[in-house]
């Protein structure tokens, strides 16, 4: 299931195919442990799945 800020985690989705397609990947630093991020959703969700307290939601 998305979280509430589906539109976001569409946009982040888009663009990261589109990236992908470039030869580009997204990443982003977790808000929480700071370790850099690349799976689109967590990405999108600007946290790794630890720090969303789920297990690979
Ligand atoms: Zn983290």
């Amino acid at each position: 299931m998305l979280a509430a800020n589906d539109d976001v985690t569409r946009q982040v989705l888009e663009l990261e195919a589109n990236a992908r397609q470039l030869g580009f990947r997204l990443a982003v630093q977790c808000l929480t442990c700071k370790r850099w991020l690349t799976a689109p959703r967590s990405v999108a969700a600007h946290r790794g799945p630890v720090c969303r307290g789920g297990h690979d939601v």
